[in-house]
């Protein structure tokens, strides 16, 4: 159902290639970032936590690309979406600590990146809002209980550590995408 709604809003950007997401562990270690995908939840806070700083030199060093430039999000694209990545990480995590019998379901991140207008939004306003969301992240991400649980809409049962590892990924994972770089 996911799948069929971001290739419904892939219409909607009529052009704009969109990033493949990795939505979860297929494998032990992600081929194209090197994310392992059995980090503790210090391992994963630390690479959040590191996401600023690492951000703030990627994007120095590497000139926004127009949105649908070769086929890929711009570099300013990804920045937003890890922002927006991290604050629907929190709210996942209160979810599991407020109101776990509400599940957490699944969002667009291609209609989400339609919506908020990514490719015009300004690069220093996202990193301003990347460490704000970072400062936030980390500190729901360090006093949520790791084996608390909620529901997903696709994945089932989610517990806290599987929201940490998967927002860290996430942050490693665009790092890439940014600067072009490619572990594998
Ligand atoms: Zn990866």
């Amino acid at each position: 159902m996911e799948r069929l709604r971001r290739q419904r809003a892939s219409h909607l950007l009529a052009g704009t290639t969109l990033p493949r997401m990795r939505w979860g562990p297929e494998n032990p270690v992600c081929a194209e970032c090197g994310f392992d995908w059995a980090v503790p939840a210090s391992s994963a806070i630390d690479i959040v936590a590191a996401c600023p700083a690492t951000y703030a030199a990627a994007l120095a060093g590497v000139s926004p690309r127009p949105a649908a430039e070769n086929g890929r999000w711009s570099a300013g694209m990804y920045l937003w979406h890890v922002v927006d990545v991290l604050h629907i990480g929190v709210e996942r995590l209160w979810t599991i600590t407020l109101d776990p019998d509400t599940g957490i379901p699944c969002w667009d991140e291609n209609g989400l990146a339609a919506a908020r207008n990514y490719s015009m939004l300004s690069i220093p306003v996202g990193l301003h809002a990347l460490r704000q969301a970072t400062a936030n992240w980390v500190t729901t991400a360090t006093t949520t209980p790791q084996d608390l649980t909620t529901r997903h809409d696709l994945f089932g049962e989610l517990a806290a550590i599987d929201i940490l590892r998967r927002n860290a990924h996430e942050v490693q994972h665009h790092l890439l995408d940014i600067t072009g770089r490619s572990l594998s």
